[in-house]
């Protein structure tokens, strides 16, 4: 099949749930060339998240991206057997100001005697203080990526794995050529969804990079000897000093550092696992014990937290996907239909394009 005229293509960088995400809304409406360097979809951040929707966490414009996310997320479940989402609640834990300050939106405080409650392996006396998120939901993320991914090809649009971006130019008509793999595209949007790479595919591109920085963040699966329920909450340190969550039998434990990091194939450092069991036990009585999986994947964030949204102000059919942070799954539908409209000329029903412009002063 020959390709579409390049000002009928759009060529988005980076195979993650942002770029899938993104090329879904766009397939069919226009001609959608996906690149993925690694040989398999998803392979960095977006195969490695605690996989958890929480319509209370983060700033405004992110909370009003999860919620339009979660009703696109709920349509897609209409045409599926089985469903991506399962309701877990969110359940914050800290000093009394801690959680204060993060009981926003949809979380609403409770007492510790609650909190104690819904998850009665908690040390109520090491916490003051609660808040509760009951509209928060667990994700399988691999059903996501799936969908987007038969959406993509049923509509029309190509997904290339293998195909790492080493070089792009400007045609004297204006449109991008792109060398991927050996290979060239040409297109005349280019749409960055590199994830931790993404400072780095702009200056390939000629671009101002965005001071875009990725932060370390690692989980695991880990055995107990008195696990949770399995429809217990996640629960969480106001601190940000761990979380967990039942999960596969076991429980998902995470010790939250965003520590920086170059954009690497991040590895996770068993010490760090060591330090989280021992906090966790420490203020349950869970009994973490053996660690079954472990993993670290790269957060990546703008200086102001918010993601990277938007044609470049500078440069010419640069498109922004980045900086989704700890949010690119609760924020990936509601982000790409924002885009979409935006890439498109349409108008989207959550515009919260001013607050995520490449073009702010804070970026
Ligand atoms: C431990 C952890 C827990 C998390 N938990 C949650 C959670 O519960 N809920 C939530 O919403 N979010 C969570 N996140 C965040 C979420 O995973 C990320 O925001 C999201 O996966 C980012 O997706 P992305 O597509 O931008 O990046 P990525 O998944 O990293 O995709 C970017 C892709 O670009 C490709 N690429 C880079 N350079 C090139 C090139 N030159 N050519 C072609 N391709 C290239 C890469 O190979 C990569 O596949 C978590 C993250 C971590 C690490």
């Amino acid at each position: 099949m020959p390709s579409p005229a390049p000002e009928n293509q759009i060529l988005i960088i980076g195979g993650g749930i942002a770029g899938l995400s993104l090329a879904s809304a766009l397939a069919g409406h226009t001609g959608v060339v996906l690149l993925e360097a690694e040989a398999v979809l998803g392979y960095h951040t977006s195969s490695r998240s605690a996989r958890q929707l929480i319509p209370s966490y983060g700033p405004a414009p992110v909370q009003d991206l999860t919620l339009r996310t979660l009703a696109l997320i709920r349509e897609m479940e209409a045409e599926l057997p089985q469903p991506i989402l399962t309701p877990r609640s969110f359940l914050l834990v800290g000093g009394e100001e801690d959680v204060r300050d993060q009981a926003s939106g949809h979380m609403h405080p409770i007492t510790m005697a609650e909190a104690a409650g819904l998850a009665p392996e908690l040390d109520a006396g090491s916490f003051e203080a609660a808040g509760l998120d009951t509209t928060s939901v667990s994700c399988d993320t691999g059903r996501l990526m799936d969908w987007h991914r038969a959406r993509i090809e049923s509509s029309g649009g190509r997904i290339l794995t293998s195909r790492r971006v080493e070089a792009a130019e400007r045609t004297a008509a204006g449109d991008w050529r792109v060398t991927a793999a050996g290979e060239q595209f040409a297109a005349a949007t280019v749409v960055n969804a590199a994830g931790a790479w993404a400072d780095g595919i702009a200056q390939l591109f000629g671009v101002r990079p965005r001071r875009l920085q990725p932060y370390r963040r690692t989980a695991a699966i880990v055995e107990a000897a008195n696990p949770p329920a399995p429809d217990g909450p996640m629960v969480a340190s106001a601190l940000e000093t761990f979380y967990y969550r039942p999960d596969s039998g076991g429980v998902l434990v995470s010790p939250s550092e965003a520590v920086p990091s170059g954009p690497e194939d991040a590895r996770h450092r068993p010490e760090d696992i060591d330090a989280l069991i021992a906090l966790v036990n420490s203020v349950t009585s869970l009994g973490l014990g053996e660690v079954r999986r472990a993993w670290t994947g790269l957060r990546t964030e703008a200086p102001d937290g918010l993601p990277v949204v938007g044609f470049d102000d500078a440069v010419p059919g640069f498109f922004w996907l980045a900086g989704q942070g700890g949010y690119g799954f609760q924020t990936s539908s509601g982000i790409a239909e924002l885009a979409a409209a935006q890439l498109l000329g349409t108008q989207p029903p959550v515009d919260v394009s001013a607050s995520l412009s490449p073009a702010r002063p804070e970026v």
